[in-house]
């Protein structure tokens, strides 16, 4: 399959008709096939999408396509899709299917956008391996015996492995930008509040983004433009106007930025030596391609992971009260009374990741304990983002590593949930802080494992971060 620069220059031959929806269909269902053991969707709409490929070509032969005519996107197992199962890869969610469409999907539908399947990830995403999914892990296109990172594996590996050109993925804690790291791929996590989080199955909820894997950032920018804005179905979305990004990507190309990036995350022990290394040679071609470029110290940085896994575990307790055997999916045939169909459908439903993070929450949130632990990691998460803005206040952006390793090997932290929580060292600081992030891929380590670079940039700066991103994938 031809590969294109991007959809703009993928619409061009779509509109001079030497290529169509169809074949392109066509060649990806293909490469799924050829891809299985990979392990990446749970479900591939193949009728579906070559229905929607002609629809498509005939809208563009008679002048009506939407803008996003031709892509073809992957959904995270969840996101809701009316009449399409739905599972967030947990057995408790067995059998269950959507009633309505989630906006952020009904938006891209809407621009004629080919919903391909619905992709492998950690379940209700709470890991960084993908391998707590009911369905088993996702591998890592370049190296099988290694992890897609999570909890967005299927879709980091679905746009590594050119199985679709978008995958919509969720990140609550660095979901979308690790395994985009992992793979070599883009993962956009957006300002919170950007895109509704109407019919995005819920993990913590103060933390929960939608986000975008593409190839290049021209997709990026024209998918996050279509699904972002105001929504009347989430009370919780930002009214901000959504800019044009995709048409003012190339508007500020020579501008020089005030770049700032944490000392502490470079120079820590647990970061991978060809990861730093790569770093600070982007850090050397900045500076000699004038942007200002500045070493900060961000001391509250120790203590931003726990916030994040204090923070985003109350909340999940309390979001997955509603998998109780009454109202969705699973139910367990086993139980006598009340108390025991609560119990006996949820020790069988959730995985055992998922049961610890329900555990860890309710004792956060417990009478007790809810001041030592909840409140204070709240007093925290606000420090945190005071921080952040004040480093925003003299910086455009801030620069740090997306992972301090590439892929692990499958298995490697399988046993040890705090090496695995530590996967999640710099992916939390835009979660907890709520700014937008991006990660784009920096080149790779010795064993041939892709390398990403982090970018941070202030609430609604998701322009300047594209711009910025465009600068840093041209440097030499
Ligand atoms: N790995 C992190 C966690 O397990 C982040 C997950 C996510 O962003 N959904 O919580």
């Amino acid at each position: 399959m031809k590969t294109y620069a991007n959809l703009k220059d993928l619409q061009l031959s779509l509109f001079n008709g030497s290529l169509s929806c169809t074949s392109r269909v066509n060649n990806f269902l293909a490469n799924i096939d050829k891809k299985k053991h990979l392990n990446v969707f749970l479900d591939v709409y193949e009728k579906e999408a070559k229905e929607k490929a002609l629809q498509v070509d005939s809208k563009i032969k008679n002048g009506t396509a939407g803008k996003l005519a031709g892509l073809v996107v992957g959904l995270k197992d969840v996101l809701s899709y009316e009449n399409h199962p739905l599972q967030a890869c947990s057995k408790i969610l067995k059998g269950y299917v959507c009633q309505y469409t989630a906006t952020a999907v009904q938006r891209l539908l809407d621009q004629d956008a080919i919903i391909i399947g619905r992709q492998n990830c950690d379940e209700f995403a709470m890991g960084s391996s993908n391998e707590n999914s009911a369905f088993g892990p996702v591998l890592n296109d370049i190296d099988n015996t290694r992890v897609a990172g999570g909890s967005s594996g299927g879709s980091a590996v679905a746009v590594m492995a050119d199985l679709c050109d978008i995958s919509i993925g969720s990140d609550t804690g660095g979901s979308v930008r690790q395994p985009a790291a992992f793979c070599g791929v883009i993962g956009l996590k957006p300002t919170y509040s950007r895109i509704s989080r109407y019919g995005l199955i819920a993990y913590g909820s103060s933390f929960d983004c939608i986000g975008i894997f593409s190839k290049n950032i021209y997709d990026a920018a024209i998918v996050l433009e279509t699904m972002s804005g105001q929504d009347e179905y989430d009370s919780t979305v930002s009214t901000q106007p959504v800019p044009a990004y995709s048409s003012e990507l190339n508007s500020s190309a020579n501008k020089k930025y005030r770049v700032a990036y944490m000392r502490d995350t470079l120079e820590s022990d647990a970061l991978q030596p060809e990861i730093k290394e790569s770093i600070y040679k982007k850090i050397d071609q900045l500076k000699s391609s004038g942007h200002s470029v500045e070493a900060i110290d961000f001391p509250l940085n120790e203590y931003v992971l726990p916030t994040y896994y204090i923070l985003a575990t109350a909340e999940a307790s309390s979001n997955l009260s509603r998998f109780d055997g009454v109202r969705y999916g699973h139910r367990s045939a086993v139980a006598h009374d009340f108390t025991s169909l609560y119990k006996k459908t949820r020790s069988e439903g959730f995985g055992k990741e998922v049961q610890r993070r329900i555990m860890l929450g309710t004792f956060v949130l417990s009478a007790r304990y809810y001041d030592a632990y909840y409140t204070k990691a709240q007093k925290v998460r606000r420090l945190i983002r005071d921080g952040i803005k004040v480093i925003f206040a003299n910086h455009d952006f801030i620069i740090l590593p997306t992972t301090p390793t590439t892929a692990f090997k499958l298995g490697e932290h399988a046993n040890n949930p705090i090496e695995m929580y530590l996967a999640d060292l710099y992916s939390v600081q835009a979660n907890v802080a709520g700014v937008p992030g991006i990660s784009i891929p920096c080149g790779k380590d010795a064993k041939g494992l892709p390398i990403g670079i982090q970018i941070m940039a202030d609430d609604f700066e998701e322009l300047k971060l594209f711009q910025f991103s465009e600068i840093i994938q041209n440097l030499e």
